[in-house]
């Protein structure tokens, strides 16, 4: 998957880009992440890229010019348009589910923002979705940026590994993930639940899911309710108030559920 992220701050993303799970993935070839400096591409001879807002006002904005030629490069060099997002505080909020969504997308190009915002013609020109990452207002649009290329790339095929690995987090399914141990077995008087050193795969399935539910209840009821909502049954069941299911007579006489 390639983003192509338009920043007057490219600097402030390069070591981002070459961290961790990001990194490594940009050394196997799975991600390909290019900042293109939106300054470079600016006609004016003092490589101006923001001027006073019309109108009046407080702040700069940032002009159309430079920003349309650094974008039209990337289309030109690809030989297609790529989805085109905005960061932007007024955007759609983003979430796991969009973080999906956007993982389809082979090519995205990110326009960062900054001083009081962007033009608005080159926004009509240019860009298909707008994303913001919260109901704040942050200073630019690098660390947005940063947030949703982070979350996307998870998702993508090889970033991670396994599947597992982020098929169980917080939010892939619309609950919060259960609570994590690992050793010692006893910290300041603390014990690790004996469900999990039991070895028995199908409690420990269990005991998580219930700690799931009961974390998203008491930290994310609105996430619950809709959670519940579409899985009544699995979470009636976990909590043992399915009415009880048809019973058969074993042959020494013992009845079991089917
Ligand atoms: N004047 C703008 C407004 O009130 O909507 C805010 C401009 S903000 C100071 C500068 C840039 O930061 C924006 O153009 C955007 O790219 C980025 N930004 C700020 N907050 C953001 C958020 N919550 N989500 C995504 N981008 C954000």
């Amino acid at each position: 998957m390639r983003f192509d992220i338009l920043t007057l701050f490219p600097e402030s993303i390069d070591r981002f880009l070459n961290e961790s799970i990001i990194g490594r993935a940009r050394e196997k070839g799975i991600l390909d992440i290019r900042t293109v400096n939106i300054r470079d591409f600016s006609e004016d001879k003092h490589r101006k890229t923001d001027d006073y807002p019309y109108g009046g006002g407080s702040g700069m904005v940032m002009t159309p010019q430079p920003i349309y030629d650094a974008w039209k490069s990337i289309v030109e060099e690809a030989g297609y348009r790529p989805k085109t997002i905005y960061m932007s505080p007024q955007g759609r909020l983003f979430n796991q589910e969009i973080a999906r969504e956007l993982k389809e997308e082979k090519h995205i190009i990110i326009l960062c923002g900054h001083y009081e915002g962007v033009d608005e013609r080159v926004l009509e020109e240019i860009v298909d979705d707008e994303i913001s990452i919260g109901d704040y207002v942050l200073t630019g649009g690098e660390l947005p940026a940063m947030v949703l290329i982070d979350c996307v790339s998870r998702l993508v095929d090889g970033v991670l590994g396994a599947k597992d690995a982020y098929a169980n987090e917080s939010h892939y399914d619309g609950l919060l993930e259960y609570p994590q141990y690992t050793r010692p077995p006893e910290f300041m008087g603390r014990k690790v639940p004996e469900v999990l050193l039991s070895g028995h795969h199908a409690n420990i399935e269990k005991w998580r899911y219930l700690q799931m539910l009961e974390r998203t209840k008491a930290r994310r009821p609105d996430l619950f309710a809709i959670y519940e909502e579409k899985n009544r049954d699995r979470v009636m069941e976990a909590y043992g108030l399915l009415p009880r299911k048809r019973r058969r007579k074993k042959p020494d006489g013992e009845s079991h559920g089917e």
